[in-house]
């Protein structure tokens, strides 16, 4: 990897300031209903205390929009974390300040502090300078080990970077050098699987997947935009007509490139977007007028499993079908385990992807499955990321 990491740094004795994505939901009483993110961020924090380190933990979580909410506290979060470390962990109401100051001229190395949710404060999402300094203030150089938000130029991640030494924590570097890997130097052949609500959320990612891949699969709710464009109708389907048109160029593009596309060639069909819908199985020339394509059908799953079959690198973003509802999951489903067999490098990218894996059961047997939704999608449009860009270089 090209940026410096905490291994590459003197972390002993030094304050040093761990952004990390504690963004995890809570439930009406606020405890913590899914401690992933926390569990993804642990071997960075242990790696710091076992260095001797003052660490000084910060977070977002929901969207308080620069103002304190009792409802967006992290004080559930300080105590799973502290089961989870089983060490002490020391929380403080604000991020900024005296009292923060304060706490962490208390810290003795190998302690572990977190700091109130960043957002309570405006100046974090805009990136202000002054909130920056007051951050910066209190560390002697940054860790960041929050890929979900290195899409956005934030003070903890971007302003308090320009101020102190930041380097990327473990989690960072594996997000980087793994979806790095597969956009630089991917074993072929190399197979995209594309599929979610819309083309116009990933008409980046295709533009640059069509440049590296040697086939390209699309499902999904964007399908119908390109099923439409080669002249299949999709009835009351999901649809962007005036994406049309650019669906078509892309399936020239891909063409002229010599870049495989498959289309779905069956589909499940059923009036209504609804989990006790009837729903049917029928070729994609014979969609019903009044119905709305859900999912991939059977035959369709065969195919694209046939053609992972003998890929070396998998990248999979978006659901194929509607897999929230059960009578439309197959698809998504019958991809998921496709993939948990293949030997290929399997990587997942996107946030409903990631829970679509889990739900299917083999998220253990996909070779790294991106905890950043957005910033995912951003890294494979090929765009730098903010929070990756003001890490310091090897
Ligand atoms: P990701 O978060 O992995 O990038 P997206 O947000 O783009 O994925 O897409 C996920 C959504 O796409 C899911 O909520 C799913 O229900 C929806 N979806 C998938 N197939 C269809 C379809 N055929 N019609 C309507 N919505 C669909
Ligand atoms: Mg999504």
């Amino acid at each position: 990897m090209a940026k410096k990491t905490v291994r590459d740094v003197d972390v002993s004795g030094k304050r040093v300031l761990v952004r990390v994505d504690f963004n995890v939901p809570l439930d009406k009483e606020g405890h913590v209903t899914d401690d992933t993110r926390i569990k993804a961020a642990l071997p960075t924090i242990k790696y710091l205390t076992g260095e001797k380190a003052r660490v000084i933990l910060m977070s977002h979580l929901g969207r308080p929009k620069g103002q304190v909410n009792d409802s967006y506290r992290l004080d559930a979060v300080a105590a799973r974390l502290e089961q989870l470390l089983g060490a002490p962990v020391r929380k403080v109401d604000d991020c900024i300040g005296e009292q923060v100051q304060q706490a962490v001229d208390e810290l003795g190395e190998g302690d572990v502090l977190l700091l109130e949710n960043l957002r309570f404060h405006p100046g974090e999402e805009k990136n202000e300078a002054g909130f920056a300094r007051q951050l910066a203030a209190l560390g002697d150089l940054l860790v960041n080990d929050a890929f979900g938000t290195a899409h956005r130029a934030h003070a903890s991640n971007q302003g308090v970077a320009q101020l102190l030494p930041a380097v990327a924590g473990f989690l960072m570097e594996k997000e980087i050098t793994m979806l790095g890997q597969v956009l630089g130097s991917p074993s072929r052949p190399f197979v995209a699987i594309m599929g979610g609500a819309k083309v116009s959320d990933k008409i980046g990612v295709i533009d640059n997947l069509l440049t590296r891949v040697d086939a390209l699969l699309i499902g999904g709710g964007m399908a119908n935009t390109f099923l439409k464009a080669a002249g299949y109708e999709t009835g009351k389907s999901l649809l962007e007509p005036d994406k049309v048109e650019l669906a078509g160029q892309l399936l020239q593009r891909a063409r002229e490139k010599g870049v495989e596309m498959l289309l779905p060639v069956d589909v499940v069909v059923a009036p209504a977007a609804s989990p006790d819908a009837s729903f049917r199985v029928v070729p994609v020339n014979a969609v019903p007028g009044d119905d709305m394509i859900l999912d991939i059908g059977p035959e369709t799953v065969q195919q694209f499993g046939d053609r992972l079959k003998g890929a070396a690198t998998v990248v999979w973003n978006g659901p194929l079908g509607v897999f929230e509802m059960e009578p439309f999951a197959r698809g998504t489903i019958g991809i998921a385990r496709a993939l948990a067999d293949s030997n290929a490098v399997t990587v997942i990218g996107g946030g409903d992807s990631a829970a679509a894996v889990e739900k299917a059961g083999v998220a253990g047997r996909i070779t790294h499955i991106s905890t950043g939704g957005g910033a995912s999608l951003k890294f494979l449009e090929g765009k730098e990321l903010p929070g990756v860009a003001a890490l310091l270089d090897k």
